[in-house]
């Protein structure tokens, strides 16, 4: 059994279809930030440095992290937000492979992770060059010229899921450097990064993970490559002996390296309380319970909104733990959806995502917000002004 509704803060007359973006409040968080801006920052002062462990946060709460995406204790680390991790395991992965120009991805990929790669370019000036193809183009697209892959393994806008031990195994035959990014994957679906064998990947603790906004990322790298890595953003939290206040840089050992400077401490407290509730889940279980959601949703969506147009791939092993529809109005309609409660979001031009979440959806909610979904478009709801003046976040 996933669910753990009981775990979570969740308004009433809300139906939740949104955790793939923001993850809803853990109740134990409030108490955990609390506590900790009271007794710890307010009682130790600069003493909870080292009495309250919050040098070491990053470290302990990227074990945890790892756990979830199957990467061994001491091969994870927390920090920043994940465009800056991105762009960091790029950087270091160029320098493996020196003598090789194109940074391979696809348009499905997030856009941040790709201008990070653009700004990237612009800084090194080695004649670098971003090689964009379609999803399904990506293991045709890997010759002898590419440096680095660097892939989010489910599609924001649609859903569809790369096969990470694939095209790992691809990438690695062309002599190329694989990054993921799990952005959308961590806490969603079954992750061995180190079955996989990638270099290196990267996520965020604000989606499936609930860490709440502004919750730090998290950066792997393989365990034999610890000690070998660049970490490029030569922060002083990734220094060897930051209190040594050497004049020169010298990397910490293993993946503390990737560290760069103060960790958000605060929001740290909220993410390890957020990363209890996987203590008691297992995430083939939840991948099993977010498929019949899936399904579920898709069947009343087809038979009761034929409207829409399913815009996520149709077999489950190909979408990650969203499912999104296409409709010219979606912006309006998702407006009017929310509305009467039911949350979830839009993605230009016109998709309309719903993300599941087992760990507080059940069958029930996903009904109901199918009654909802059939009204909407049944009484054309969202043909009214009001729903079509486009918020900065969509
Ligand atoms: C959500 C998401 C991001 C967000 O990056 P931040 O720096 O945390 O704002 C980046 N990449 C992908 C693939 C995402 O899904």
């Amino acid at each position: 059994m996933v669910l753990k509704k009981e775990f979570f803060e969740l308004p009433t007359g809300v139906i939740y279809l949104d955790g793939n973006s923001l993850g809803p409040l853990p109740k134990a968080a409030s108490a955990r930030v609390a506590a900790m801006m009271q007794d710890e920052w307010g009682q130790m002062l600069i003493r909870g440095w080292n009495a309250a462990g919050w040098m070491d946060q990053p470290d302990r709460v990227g074990d945890r992290v790892g756990r979830l995406i199957g990467a061994p204790a001491g091969t994870v680390v927390m920090g920043d937000t994940l465009s800056v991790k991105v762009y960091q395991a790029v950087a270091a992965a160029l320098n493996m492979v020196p003598d090789r120009r194109v940074i391979l991805s696809d348009t499905g990929n997030f856009p941040t992770d790709l201008y990070m790669v653009q700004g990237l370019i612009d800084a090194l000036d080695r004649g670098y060059e971003l090689r964009l193809v379609a999803p399904e183009e990506v293991a045709e697209a890997m010759d002898d010229q590419v440096a680095v892959v660097l892939l989010t393994q489910v599609d924001y806008r649609t859903g569809r899921m790369h096969d990470m031990r694939q095209i790992t195994e691809r990438a690695h035959a062309a002599g190329a450097v694989m990054v993921w990014d799990l952005a959308h994957s961590a806490g969603a679906v079954p992750v061995d990064v180190a079955a996989c064998g990638c270099a290196f990947a990267v996520g965020c603790t604000y989606k499936y993970l609930n860490g709440g906004p502004g919750a730090p990322a998290f950066i792997y790298a393989r365990a034999d490559l610890a000690e070998r890595v660049e970490p490029v953003l030569a922060g002083w939290l990734g220094h060897d002996a930051p209190f040594a206040f050497d004049l020169d840089y010298r990397p910490a050992p293993g993946i503390g390296r990737m560290r760069v400077g103060t960790p958000p401490v605060i929001q740290m407290a909220a993410l390890e309380a957020a990363l209890d509730v996987w203590d008691a889940v297992d995430i083939s279980e939840l991948r099993a319970a977010s498929v019949a959601l899936q399904e579920l949703f898709i069947s009343e969506v087809e038979a009761r909104a034929p409207e829409l147009r399913l815009a996520s791939p149709r077999d489950p092993n190909m979408r990650g733990s969203q499912v999104s529809f296409a409709f010219d109005e979606g912006y309006a309609a998702m407006q009017a959806l929310i509305a009467r409660g039911v949350i979830g979001d839009f993605r230009s031009p016109d998709i309309m995502r719903f993300g599941f979440t087992p760990l507080y959806l059940d069958a029930d909610d996903v009904r109901a917000a199918v009654d909802h979904i059939e009204v909407v478009m049944r009484d054309r709801l969202w043909d009214d002004p009001v729903y079509k003046t486009r918020a900065a976040v969509t």
